[in-house]
């Protein structure tokens, strides 16, 4: 639970001045949880704002004090799936140089997409065994600032094909144990041992060199 103060409320819509709500973006869903009780549905970052739409409207005022509860278990289970995602990446491109074309981090199940041309589900198990050894290491996840230029010299920081980090001057880097070390901005788990058992789901083909990946995590 946390203690803010409204800022702006309009409609179904409230900014508050601090929230531990975390938005949604970079394929991750954002959190939910409830303002006053009453539930939060989406939380989406709008220019500095983080808008939290509730699933009525309220009639708060400027400066009126509310409690946010987070669905913390939900919150746990997006950091969970995208910390595996970020090894099952580094898995998958150290195995076959792939990269990542997109992602979609969700609470029950979730997907990476890679540029793989062959790929199959003997290949999924053999990854997903992969980074089963990786999250059993218990391998701590760090995160601290780096100078964009300087992070651009580290060979493999960014493994997303279509994407440079973001134009910024300082960026935010994670990084799990030894097996991958990203600029994200998303949210992660502290040790891998709070990811329990990652299971493959299956795998779809998105077009002649595009393949989708499923999994979760137990
Ligand atoms: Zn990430």
């Amino acid at each position: 639970m946390f203690d803010a103060k409204v800022e702006t409320s309009e409609g179904n819509m409230v900014v508050l001045d601090q929230t531990a709500f975390n938005p949604r973006g970079g394929g991750l869903v954002s959190d939910t949880g409830t303002i006053n009780g009453i539930r939060v549905v989406e939380v989406i970052k709008e220019g500095d704002d983080i808008t939290h739409h509730l699933e009525a409207g309220m009639n708060w005022k400027r400066g009126d004090a509310v409690s946010g509860v987070l669905d913390w278990e939900r919150r746990h289970r997006i950091m969970r799936m995208h910390t595996t995602a970020h090894i099952l990446s580094s898995v998958v491109n150290r195995e076959s140089g792939a990269l990542i074309t997109g992602n979609q981090i969700n609470p029950d199940e979730s997907r990476v997409d890679f540029n793989l041309e062959s790929f199959d589900k003997d290949k999924m198990s053999v990854y997903i065994d992969k980074v089963n050894q990786a999250v059993q290491r218990g391998l701590e996840v760090r995160t601290y600032f780096m100078k964009r230029e300087e992070a651009t010299t580290i060979p493999g920081l960014v493994k997303l094909a279509n994407a440079a980090p973001p134009s910024l001057d300082i960026l935010r880097i994670v990084e799990i144990g030894d097996v991958d070390t990203q600029a994200d901005g998303g949210v992660h788990v502290r040790n891998t041992n709070e990811i329990g058992t990652v299971v493959g789901l299956r795998t779809e083909n998105k077009g002649k060199s595009n393949r989708r990946m499923y999994f979760t995590v137990r």
